[in-house]
């Protein structure tokens, strides 16, 4: 089921309203971005997660391709809510903001062409990717350099290399991918970031090692700190030291926080999801329903007392 309305080009419109030219541009070359945002039911009221920093990043992203977006971060997240209200959504949910360049054009270019901004919503549980442990797979598609595509923009045509890797995880058996980038580093998941843990301190890839810079992983920087009381390094990351660590996360917006069971076949934690792991997934989520005092300022509440043009 998905909910009826979407938010385009500033109106709200029936889902089936919503429509792109087949012959746009961005539907032919990937000229888009796009982000995703949870929003969470706690029982009583909605909160949006993050719901700023993913507009900051949608708005480096837009101008990083050279796109002007339209609209302020704060007016973004306004339109989100007033999403939530006209839907009445009363469960989890996931915002998927895109901006796509519409004209209806051969040519392959970024210059000169009308973006179209939506924000659709859909409903979305706990199970994106399964929160009870995952088991990976080194990919053998790479992730692409900075010299060949601005990973940081997340540009909707990057994930055509993440899309063949997943697929690819999932026909040999496995969960997910992983990918490395072109020096034979670890970068990330096909949708999440990786973090990998020896004793007491957690590595991740640093954001030259051609990630997405995501925002689940800045708070992890945190809750690391604060709940586990150990400490994160960013550095490049062999493919071997996956085989040897003692615990390996995934951690992304859809995926929140998932404990690694295997890579390669290879058990890590002795084949079980890490209890530290688990204790990250619990704390990210009590915070994003507001149940948990910390890190009030990571969710936005939709005031759902209002009315569904506010
Ligand atoms: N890497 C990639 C390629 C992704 O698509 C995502 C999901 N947006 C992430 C990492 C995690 O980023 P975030 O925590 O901001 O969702």
């Amino acid at each position: 089921m998905q909910f009826p309305y979407v938010f385009v080009d500033g109106e709200f419109v029936a889902l089936d309203d919503a429509r792109l030219s087949v012959h746009a541009n961005g539907l032919h070359y990937g000229t888009g971005t796009f982000e995703g945002i949870r929003a969470f039911w706690d029982g009583g009221a909605m909160w949006m997660l993050a719901a700023v920093d993913h507009y900051e990043r949608m708005h480096r992203s837009a101008r990083i391709l050279g796109f002007q977006l339209g609209y302020s971060v704060q007016e973004l997240v306004d339109a989100s809510a007033q999403l939530v209200r006209k839907n009445e959504v009363r469960e989890d949910a996931y915002l998927r903001p895109l901006l796509v360049l519409g004209t209806e054009t051969l040519q392959v270019r970024v210059h000169d062409l009308k973006p179209r901004l939506s924000i659709a919503i859909t409903p979305m549980g706990l199970n994106y990717i399964d929160p009870k442990g995952v088991r990976c797979m080194v990919s053998s598609w790479r992730r692409t350099p900075d010299l060949a595509l601005p990973n940081r923009a997340k540009v909707t045509g990057g994930y055509i290399g993440p899309a063949m890797a997943k697929s690819e995880a999932l026909r040999c058996g496995a969960d997910e991918a992983i990918m490395l980038n072109m020096d034979g580093h670890v970068a990330e998941a096909s949708t999440s970031n990786i973090f990998v843990r020896f004793g007491s301190t957690w590595y991740t890839p640093p954001l030259h090692d051609d990630i997405l810079e995501g925002i689940t992983r800045s708070e992890l920087f945190a809750l690391i700190d604060e709940v586990l009381h150990e400490r994160v390094v960013e550095r490049s990351i062999d493919r071997s030291e996956l085989y040897a660590a003692d615990e390996i996360l995934l951690c992304g917006t859809a995926a929140l926080v998932v404990p690694v069971i295997s890579v390669d076949e290879r058990a890590i934690g002795g084949g079980s999801a890490g209890e530290r792991t688990l204790n990250l997934q619990r704390t990210l989520l009590a915070i994003a329903r507001r149940q948990d005092p910390r890190h009030p300022e990571w969710t936005v509440k939709v005031d759902l007392s209002l009315s569904h043009r506010a």
